[in-house]
């Protein structure tokens, strides 16, 4: 793929989202932003963000939109990212989508498309208690779901009504969904 890429991976948690977006961004020369890992970041260098968002992040919640607008404005705002991204848990609810818009609009670029990296639920608990990341027990990875359903599935409603979006069955390797995201990219 030429040119300027600016992709969203969307799709819920333990996806395998974050996983890709790395290989895309490699492949494709852009950096892979994950709003989850600058947010891990902040809470461990103890910043006022971190402190912020650190009870927020280990119940399973969403940060609030306006704060997530701050930080993806100015992330999108480096150098790194004028030539497109991967966006990787960003963005989660409708206003974020709209923010993402907004902020895209005024530097006259577009997304190129939004692909949804869709796994059965029963696999993404089975995927997380593997993980076994200190934010993941049962009742945190289930509260996650539920959110992902509420707030950030109505997401796919609103991409595909842009023409924007690409569904990609999560259910397989890395390699095999790599390949389908490039195809369904391409
Ligand atoms: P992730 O690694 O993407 O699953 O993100 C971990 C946690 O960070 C989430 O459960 C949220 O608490 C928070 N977070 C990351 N991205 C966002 C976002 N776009 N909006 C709100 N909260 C977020």
């Amino acid at each position: 793929m030429a040119g300027d890429t600016r992709l969203v991976l969307l799709g819920p948690p333990g996806s395998g989202k974050g996983t890709q977006a790395e290989i895309l961004a490699q492949r494709m020369g852009v950096p892979a932003i994950s709003t989850g890992d600058m947010l891990r970041e902040a809470v461990a260098e103890g910043s006022d963000l971190g402190r912020q968002v650190e009870s927020i992040m280990s119940s399973g919640a969403l940060v609030d939109d306006d704060t997530m607008a701050e930080v993806v404005r100015e992330r999108l705002g480096r150098q790194d990212a004028a030539k497109g991204f991967i966006l990787d848990g960003y963005p989660r609810t409708l206003p974020q989508a709209e923010t993402l818009e907004s902020i895209l609009q005024r530097s006259g670029a577009e997304l190129d498309a939004v692909v949804l990296v869709d796994v059965p639920e029963e696999e993404l608990i089975s995927r997380a208690v593997a993980r076994g990341r200190s934010d993941d027990s049962a009742d945190v990875i289930r509260e996650r779901l539920r959110v992902y359903r509420e707030k950030t599935r109505p997401l796919v409603e609103h991409y595909q009504e842009r023409r924007l979006l690409r569904e990609v069955d999560g259910y397989a390797s890395i390699e095999e969904v790599n390949r389908r995201i490039l195809d369904a990219v391409a």
